[in-house]
C-alpha cells in the first residue's frame, strides 16, 4: 500500500490560511494599512476601486523594504516585528504575525513596489495566487505601494459572497476611520473610484475627529484624560447632541489598537444615564493605555476582542474619568460629580440609557388566542391569491379584522371590505387540523394541507421584517409577569448591543447589563414560557450568522425570530384560530413559501383525487 498523506502545496495552504485573515476588501485594507503604520509612514494614502473588489492600493512613505526583504515579505511567517516568544508578549507594533502579505497574496493579483531611502533603485514585485509572475527593479519613490486587485479571482466562492458595494464600502471606511483615529500624527487620504473621501492631514486627536465626522463635532468634543498606575486614558467623548440612533461612532482604543468591548463600552453609558434621548447612543474615541502584560490581545488577525486581567478595576477608572469629564460640560444639569475612588465609582448600576420609555399596552391577557393577534397595518395582498384561496370561509377574514380592530381600533373597516371578493365565500368550507402538525382545508381546486409551523413562520416573518423597517411601529410589548435573566458573555453582550435597536423594535424590552440581559416584555407573538429559550437560541443563531456578516440585515433578524418563535407541532388550535392563521398567510407577503423558501403547503387538486380513483372526475 502506498503512503497517502502529502503536504499541501505552500499555494494551497496560502489560501486555506487566507480564509482566515482575508475575509473581505476591508480586512485587506486593515492589513496594509497597518503594515504602513508599522513602517514608520508619515503620509498614507488609501485608494479603492468598486468597493475594493477591484483595486485597494495603500502606498506609504514608510522604511521600504529590500529587494530580499520584497520578496520575502510574501512568504507565509516572514516578519520583521518578532523574533522570539517574549516578543509576542511585548508587542507594540500592529502586525506581527507575519502572515497578511502570504495570505493576500494568495487570492489576488499583487503588485508591490518598494524602496528603502538608502537605495538608488526599487523594487517590484508581481504575484498572483501565491505564484511568483515577475520580479523587476525599479524606479519609485521612497517607502512602499501595494495594490491588490481583483480580490479573490481565484475563490470564486468567496467572492461572489462578497456583499453589495455600499456594505462593503462601509466596512471599509470603518477600517479606514479606526486607523485614521489612532494615528492622528500620521497623515490619510482615501479615494474610492477616483473620488477623494477623505483628507486628513496630520494634527492633534481633536482635529482627526472633526476631520473624520464633521465640523458639528468642534462644538461636541469633551475631553478626557485620565492617569493612574495601572491605566492611562486620554481621548475625547461626545456631549449628548452628539448623540445618535444609529451606532457606530464608538472607539476603543487598547495601547492604540481599536477594540470592541461591551463592559467598557457599559461603563460609559452608565455616565450618560439621561443625559440622552431614548435610544440614542453617545460618540467617544478613547484611548486606553495599560502595560501589555495586563492584557491579552486574541492573537487571531480578524478580532477585536481583548481581555483585561483586572476588569473590574478598569470599569470604575473609565467611568469616574467620563463622569468627571461629562460633569465638566453638564453642571447645569444637576449632574452629581463622583470623587476619583475606585471603590465607589464601581457601582454596576444596572440601568443603561439603552432603556427606552415602556408603554405598557393592553396586552396581559395571555391566554392562547391573544398569541395569535398581529397587528398588520399593511393592506392586504389577498386578490393575488383568489384562485388558489377560492372558497375559504369569510368568517377567517371576519376574525382577522376583528383582531386588528381590537390592537387598531382607530382605524378599522376600510380595508376589511375588500380583503376577501365577496364572490369568494363559501360558507360551506371546512377546516381540521391533522394530528397537531397540519391544517387540512377545502378550496374550489381541492384539497389544500398548510404545514402550521412553516405558515407561521411566514406571518411572523412579514410582521417581526415590518417592524423592523418601521422602527418598531407602535411598538406593542408584551410585558413578562417576572423579569428573565438571561446571562451572556462579553462576545455575545458586545454583538447584542451592536442590533439593541432592531431587536427593541420587534418588541423586546430589555436592559443589557455587564452580566447579561434582563428582559422585561417580548413580541405579543411569542409563545407563553417560552420566552427565555427563545431569546436564548435567537442569540445563538445571530452569532452564527454575525461570523459571516458583522451587522446582520433585517431579513436575516426577522427570519431567525420567525424560525424561533413560529408556533410548534404538536399544538393545538381551535378553529378560530385555525381560521386567522389562514387569514393572515394569505395576506402575507408570499404565503406559498417559508421565509427560507420551504413550501407552506401543498394542494391535492380535484384531477388528481379524480385520478387516484377509478371513476376520474365523472
Ligand atoms: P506582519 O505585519 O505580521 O509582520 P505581513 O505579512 O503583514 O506580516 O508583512 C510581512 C513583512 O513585510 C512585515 O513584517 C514587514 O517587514 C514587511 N512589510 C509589509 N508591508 C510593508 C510596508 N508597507 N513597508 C515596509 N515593510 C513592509
Ligand atoms: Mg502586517
Amino acid at each position: 500500500m502506498q503512503d497517502v498523506i502529502r503536504l499541501l502545496p505552500d499555494s494551497l495552504a496560502n489560501q486555506i490560511a487566507a480564509g482566515e485573515v482575508v475575509q473581505r476588501p476591508a480586512s485587506v485594507v486593515k492589513e496594509l494599512l497597518e503594515n504602513s503604520i508599522d513602517a514608520g509612514a508619515s503620509q498614507i494614502q488609501l485608494i479603492i476601486k468598486d468597493a475594493g473588489k477591484t483595486l485597494i492600493q495603500v502606498i506609504d512613505d514608510g522604511i521600504g523594504m529590500s529587494e530580499t526583504d520584497a520578496r520575502m515579505s510574501f512568504e507565509r511567517h516572514a516578519t520583521s516585528k518578532i523574533r522570539t516568544q517574549e516578543d509576542l508578549f511585548r508587542i507594540m507594533t500592529m502586525g506581527f504575525r507575519g502572515e497578511a502579505l502570504a495570505s493576500i497574496a494568495a487570492v489576488a493579483q499583487v503588485e508591490m513596489r518598494t524602496r528603502r531611502e538608502i537605495d538608488d533603485i526599487g523594487t517590484q514585485i508581481i504575484i498572483e495566487g501565491s505564484e511568483l509572475k515577475s520580479q523587476n527593479k525599479i524606479n519609485c519613490p521612497k517607502g512602499t505601494s501595494i495594490a491588490v486587485k481583483n480580490l479573490f479571482f481565484n475563490v470564486p466562492a468567496r467572492r461572489n459572497f462578497l456583499k453589495s458595494n455600499p456594505i462593503e464600502t462601509k466596512h471599509i471606511i470603518e477600517e479606514f476611520q479606526r486607523v485614521a483615529l489612532a494615528f492622528p500624527e500620521i497623515s490619510f487620504k482615501m479615494y474610492h473610484n477616483e473620488e477623494e473621501i477623505y483628507n486628513l492631514p496630520k494634527g492633534k486627536l481633536a482635529q482627526r475627529i472633526v476631520g473624520i465626522f464633521g465640523k458639528n463635532y468642534r462644538e461636541g468634543l469633551i475631553p478626557c484624560q485620565e492617569d493612574t498606575p495601572l491605566l492611562k486614558i486620554k481621548g475625547y467623548i461626545g456631549k449628548p447632541e452628539l448623540a445618535k440612533k444609529t451606532r457606530g461612532e464608538q472607539f476603543f482604543f487598547v495601547n492604540n489598537r481599536f477594540i470592541k468591548h461591551a463592559y467598557l463600552h457599559h461603563a460609559v453609558m452608565t455616565c450618560y444615564q439621561d443625559l440622552l434621548p431614548k435610544e440614542h447612543t453617545p460618540f467617544y474615541a478613547l484611548f486606553l493605555e495599560i502595560e501589555p502584560q495586563h492584557i491579552d490581545i486574541n492573537v487571531h488577525p480578524t478580532k477585536t476582542e481583548i481581555k483585561f486581567d483586572d476588569e473590574k478595576t478598569i470599569y470604575a477608572i473609565l467611568q469616574a474619568t467620563v463622569r468627571k469629564a461629562l460633569a465638566s460640560v453638564q453642571n447645569n444639569l444637576d449632574f452629581e460629580e463622583k470623587s476619583f475612588d475606585l471603590a465607589d465609582a464601581y457601582t454596576p448600576t444596572s440601568k443603561t440609557s439603552q432603556d427606552f420609555s415602556y408603554k405598557p399596552q393592553n396586552l396581559s391577557n395571555q391566554n392562547f388566542s391573544s398569541f395569535w393577534k398581529t397587528n398588520y397595518r399593511e393592506k392586504s395582498n389577498l386578490r393575488n391569491w383568489e384562485s388558489i384561496f377560492a372558497g375559504l370561509k369569510s368568517q377567517a377574514i371576519q376574525v382577522f379584522e376583528q383582531e386588528k380592530s381590537d390592537l387598531f381600533p382607530q382605524e378599522t373597516s376600510t380595508e376589511s371590505t375588500n380583503t376577501l371578493p365577496k364572490e369568494y365565500e363559501n360558507p360551506e368550507t371546512k377546516t381540521f387540523q391533522l394530528h397537531q402538525r397540519y391544517i387540512v382545508t377545502q378550496i374550489k381546486a381541492g384539497l389544500l394541507i398548510i404545514d402550521q409551523h412553516l405558515a407561521h413562520q411566514r406571518i411572523l416573518y412579514d410582521r417581526f421584517l415590518q417592524l423592523l423597517q418601521n422602527q418598531g411601529l407602535g411598538r406593542v410589548s408584551q410585558q413578562l409577569l417576572f423579569p428573565i435573566q438571561i446571562p451572556l458573555n462579553p462576545a455575545d453582550l458586545a454583538l447584542l448591543q451592536d442590533i439593541t435597536q432592531e431587536i427593541t423594535h420587534l418588541g423586546f424590552n430589555f436592559e443589557l447589563t455587564p452580566e447579561g440581559m434582563i428582559l422585561y416584555g417580548t413580541p405579543p407573538q411569542l409563545p407563553h414560557e417560552q420566552e427565555k429559550e427563545i431569546v436564548e437560541s435567537f442569540i445563538e443563531q445571530l452569532k452564527h450568522s454575525a461570523e459571516i456578516s458583522l451587522i446582520p440585515s433585517h431579513e436575516k433578524i426577522a427570519r431567525l425570530m420567525a424560525q424561533r418563535s413560529a408556533l410548534r407541532y404538536g399544538t393545538k388550535l381551535s378553529s378560530a384560530e385555525i381560521q386567522t392563521l389562514l387569514a393572515q398567510l394569505f395576506a402575507s407577503s408570499n404565503p406559498n413559501y417559508s421565509p427560507n423558501g420551504e413550501p407552506t403547503m401543498i394542494l391535492i387538486d380535484m384531477v388528481k383525487i379524480g385520478e387516484w380513483f377509478a371513476s376520474g372526475l365523472h
